[in-house]
């Protein structure tokens, strides 16, 4: 694969994460789904797939609680680096949710939706 075209590809992940979706990547061979930035299959070590967006919502599985921001975040407290799986297939995406400092303030299960991507953080989370 061109270096070229995996660029192509982060750029349609972004563009999506602004949609609030997520691209996802879907085997051709054995129909797994999985995040745009694998190159090959887990399960059958494919390497053609489909594109697809799913609505980037989904329910917290664990998080770890920051209190240093992140670079660019500096008018963030702290934040939650949130792994979820989504709504729609069951795919493990992981994102950063600004303005948590406390575990019971995201209950496990608790409702996150992408908003938007941090050229340096990756996706943005809000809670629902
Ligand atoms: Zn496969």
């Amino acid at each position: 694969m061109s270096e070229f075209l995996h660029l192509g590809l982060r750029e349609k992940f972004i563009s999506a994460a602004r949609k609030s979706n997520i691209l996802a990547r879907e085997c051709k061979n054995c129909k797994s789904i999985m995040l745009e930035t694998t190159i090959y299959c887990p399960k059958c070590q494919g390497d053609k797939f489909n594109l697809v967006e799913y609505m980037g919502i989904g329910k917290v599985n664990t998080f770890t609680i920051h209190t240093v921001p992140p670079e660019g975040f500096d008018d963030v407290e702290s934040y939650a680096w949130v792994v979820f799986t989504l709504d729609e297939v069951p795919l493990r995406v992981s994102g950063f949710l600004p303005g948590i400092k406390f575990p019971s303030e995201l209950p496990i299960g608790s409702k996150v939706q992408v908003i938007g991507f941090d050229e340096r953080h990756g996706l943005l989370l809000h809670k629902l």
